[in-house]
C-alpha cells in the first residue's frame, strides 16, 4: 500500500502548489494594473479639476499616454499566457526554417536596437525545427528585446542559429548588465524581475521570459542561461533536431 499512498501524497502536493502559484498570479496580476490604473486616474482627475494648467498639462498626458500602453502591454502578455495555460489548446505545428524566420525579423529587430545605441549580429547556418512560426517569432522577439533593452550603450546582439548533433539551438546573447546567479534561476518566474526600475522604463512586463518558458516547452526544447554581471547574457534554446 505504501507507493500508492505515496503516489496520492504526491498528487496532492502538486494540487497544493498549483493552487498556490495560481493565487499568487492573480494576486499580483491585480497589483500590477492598479499601479499604472491608479496613476491614470489620479493625474486625469488634476486635469479634469484646472489643478494643472498650461505646459504642465502635456506632461500630465504624456504620462497618461505612458502609463495606458504599459496596461495594454501587461493586458496583452497576460491573455497571451492564460491562452498558453489552457491545455486543451492545441498549438499547430509543423517544420520551420528557423535561420530563415530569425533573418525575416532581423531588419526590425535592428531598428529597435538602434534607439538604443544597440547593434545586432546575425550568424547562421540553415536549420529547421519542428514547431509553430508564430511562437518562435514571439520567443526570439522576448529574447531580443530583453538582449537590446538590458544593454549598455554601444553594445552589440549576437543571434545564432546553429546545428549541433541531435540538436538546433538558437542562442542569443548580449554585451550587457548580466545577472547575478541569486537571480539566475528566478528570471523566467512569472513578473519576477531583478531591478523593477529598469524594467519598467524600457517598458519591460515582466512576463516577457515566462512566455519564452511556456513556448520552449510547448516545442519540446531546452533552455540554458548563461550570465555573468557587467558581462553579459548568453541564452540557448536548444530544440531537438528532426522531429516531427
Ligand atoms: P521584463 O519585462 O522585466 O524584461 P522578463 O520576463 O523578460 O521581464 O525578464 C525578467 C527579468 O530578467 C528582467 O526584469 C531582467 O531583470 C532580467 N533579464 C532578462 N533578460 C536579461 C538580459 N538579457 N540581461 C540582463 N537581465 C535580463
Amino acid at each position: 500500500l505504501e507507493p500508492f499512498i505515496q503516489t496520492i501524497r504526491t498528487q496532492h502536493e502538486n494540487i497544493l502548489r498549483a493552487a498556490k502559484v495560481r493565487q499568487d498570479f492573480t494576486a499580483n496580476v491585480s497589483h500590477e494594473l492598479k499601479t499604472p490604473l491608479t496613476a491614470i486616474s489620479g493625474y486625469s482627475e488634476l486635469m479634469e479639476t484646472g489643478m494643472v494648467q498650461g505646459e504642465e498639462i502635456k506632461h500630465y498626458a504624456k504620462e497618461i499616454h505612458h502609463n495606458s500602453n504599459r496596461l495594454l502591454a501587461l493586458i496583452n502578455d497576460i491573455i497571451h499566457l492564460s491562452e498558453m495555460d489552457r491545455t486543451e489548446y492545441e498549438v499547430p505545428m509543423q517544420q520551420v526554417n528557423l535561420s530563415e524566420l530569425v533573418q525575416n525579423n532581423l531588419e526590425s529587430l535592428k531598428i529597435s536596437g538602434e534607439q538604443r545605441n544597440v547593434s545586432l549580429r546575425y550568424v547562421g547556418e540553415p536549420a529547421s525545427v519542428y514547431g509553430n512560426a508564430g511562437l518562435l517569432e514571439e520567443l526570439l522577439w522576448n529574447l531580443c528585446d530583453n538582449a537590446i533593452r538590458y544593454n549598455k550603450a554601444n553594445g552589440v546582439v549576437k543571434v545564432q542559429v546553429e546545428k549541433a548533433k541531435e540538436k538546433v539551438n538558437l542562442i542569443v546573447s548580449d554585451t550587457g548588465i548580466g545577472i547575478s546567479t541569486e537571480h539566475q534561476e528566478r528570471i523566467f518566474e512569472r513578473f519576477y524581475r531583478v531591478d523593477k526600475s529598469r524594467s519598467k522604463e524600457t517598458g519591460g512586463t515582466g512576463l516577457g521570459l515566462a512566455i519564452v518558458k511556456h513556448i520552449v516547452a510547448q516545442h519540446d526544447a531546452e533552455l540554458f542561461l548563461d550570465s555573468k554581471p557587467g558581462e553579459g547574457t548568453k541564452i540557448t534554446v536548444s530544440f531537438p533536431a528532426h522531429k516531427g
